[in-house]
């Protein structure tokens, strides 16, 4: 059957050959308990990570190129896929954290029909949705976890593949963002959305147009701002990604952060730049 369960709906029939995303089975890079997420996600024994291969967005930045674009990794059945989620969560995970699963919708589907959690899972994406695969996500997702990469679309133009990026995120966030919030008592999320914006070289005012955007969404969702940008991926061409952002930026998108009063807000140090935050994968 062809696929086109995401934006780019490039109609391969993935049971013979890999689609513009670049896979066609269920491939995954890791999984393992992340300590690196929000410290809801994250809480106290680590993320449950499932980190997939492929990726129809290639930014060229990806931190996580190896697995996106190199297609690093390990194909899996669905039966094995579920039997990953229960590994997790026999390790003591405090979720189960689905790192770019749009391509694999349908087979993750198939695979919480074998075993769904016990632990809130997490949906954990670029932004890049079609509405209608979100919606057969909400029916097993508790914790949207998506990314605001750009608003201006000469951003999307110049560093992904998907110029159209926009046009996709910010309907879908606006969807994710009406998910309920539940919080713990002690601080751990079991509901709710997260949206999280990677802080960009020379792009510090389309980040305050995703602040400006974050505020126009109901209270209860968390904005994430990360400072992490660190050199890599396929940017010899892309000057301008050649350094990590300066503190000039960070405090330009933090003002913006002040000006639109917006309280659920994660703000990662600007010392965090780093290579650490960037798993070492296993297969
Ligand atoms: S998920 Fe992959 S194969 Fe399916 S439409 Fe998107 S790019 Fe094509």
């Amino acid at each position: 059957m062809v696929c086109e369960q995401c934006p780019v709906r490039c109609g391969t029939d993935r049971n013979l050959n890999n689609g513009y995303c670049g896979v066609s089975k269920i491939k995954i890079a890791k999984y393992y308990l992340h300590p690196f997420e929000e410290p809801p996600v994250s809480f106290k024994n680590g993320s449950g990570c499932v980190f997939f291969c492929g990726c129809s967005l290639k930014c060229v930045f990806c931190q996580n190129y190896e697995v996106s674009r190199n297609l690093r990794g390990k194909q899996l059945t669905v039966s094995e896929l579920a039997d990953v989620f229960k590994r997790l969560e026999d390790m003591g995970a405090e979720n189960i954290n689905l790192v770019n699963p749009t391509h694999y919708l349908r087979d993750i589907m198939g695979a919480m029909e074998i075993y769904r959690p016990k632990i809130p899972v997490v949906y954990n994406t670029h932004g890049y949705e079609n509405i209608a695969d979100l919606r057969l996500a909400d029916t097993f997702v508790d914790i949207w976890l998506t990314d605001l990469k750009f608003i201006d679309g000469a951003l999307s133009k110049r560093y992904t593949a998907r110029p159209d990026y926009a046009d996709y995120a910010l309907p879908a966030v606006k969807f994710m963002a009406q998910k309920e919030c539940v919080m713990r008592a002690d601080g751990k999320m079991l509901k709710g959305c997260i949206v999280r914006h990677l802080i960009l070289p020379l792009a510090a005012y389309d980040s305050v147009e995703v602040v400006r955007f974050v505020a126009t969404l109901p209270g209860s969702v968390r904005l994430s701002l990360m400072s992490q940008y660190t050199p890599f991926g396929d940017i010899q061409n892309f000057k301008e990604l050649g350094r990590k952002i300066t503190r000039r930026e960070y405090e330009r998108v933090l003002g913006a952060v002040r000006d639109c009063n917006l309280k659920n807000v994660f703000v990662q140090d600007f010392d965090s730049a780093g290579e650490k935050y960037i798993p070492h994968w296993d297969y």
